[in-house]
């Protein structure tokens, strides 16, 4: 099937113009240090930013000489450290875990050697630490090296499904699947931070704003409202 052939490309396409045409195309800013991008996603699972962010800050805060102060350290301290970011029983463990094999495969606390590297090598290469998932690979990778991986969160999962992009019950990692072959590498950072803006604004998980959406005659859950549970 050619590119013109394909309705679901040509969907995915014209969900991308409207995004940008209601929210604008941000703007890849390189400069973000990958290994705290790394242990700020590992602390934002299953809680806000807000909440991860005061973690990450008490942790640089608390372990001023570097990471390799937080490896050593008692983990009850660290867990205390970051408390405020909830599950810090498995947090905490996660975070001196992969700094751990960082540490040991690397040589020192960086992951900046990525950016040389082929993203499949390098998504795979971040799955294999402790705690990190396809998402926090995937934000890794895009934010801090602007590489080819698609990230998909809770609001880009909800709106994906509803769209019928994907089918009504895909998983995060089909998603991320789908949306990587339908859209070219280059639009993956407008479009993952504008379907999170449109998650929290318009599409929200209860009572979405369907009036108010740019995407309604594009969207499978409006054509069949009262359908969905
Ligand atoms: S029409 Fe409603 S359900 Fe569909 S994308 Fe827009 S807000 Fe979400």
């Amino acid at each position: 099937m050619s590119q013109e052939d394909n309705p679901l490309r040509a969907k995915a396409e014209e969900v991308y113009a409207r995004l940008l045409e209601a929210y604008g195309e941000p703007q890849w800013q390189p400069g973000q240090n990958a290994l705290d991008t790394l242990i700020g996603t590992i602390l934002s699972a299953n809680t806000n930013d807000v909440n991860s962010g005061r973690a990450f800050r008490r942790l640089k805060e608390r372990f001023d000489d570097g990471w390799d102060a937080v490896r050593v350290a008692p983990l009850d301290d660290i867990k205390h450290v970051i408390r405020t970011a909830g599950m810090y029983n498995q947090k905490a463990p996660h975070i001196v875990g992969a700094l751990e094999r960082v540490r040991q495969d690397w040589g020192d606390y960086s992951l900046e050697h990525l950016a040389e590297t082929p993203v499949d090598e390098a998504l795979a290469y971040l799955t294999s630490l402790p705690g990190v998932g396809h998402k926090t690979a995937s934000i890794v990778l895009l934010f801090c090296f602007n590489k080819g991986a698609f990230p998909v969160d809770t609001h880009v999962q909800r709106i994906t499904q509803r769209l019928g992009v994907s089918r009504r019950n895909a998983g995060p990692e089909q998603i991320k699947r789908i949306w990587e072959e339908l859209m070219p590498a280059d639009t993956y950072y407008a479009l993952h931070l504008d379907l999170i803006r449109h998650g929290r604004e318009t599409c929200l998980a209860r009572g979405p704003r369907c009036e108010a959406c740019p995407l309604q005659d594009l969207c499978d859950y409006y054509a069949q409202r009262g359908e969905w549970g």
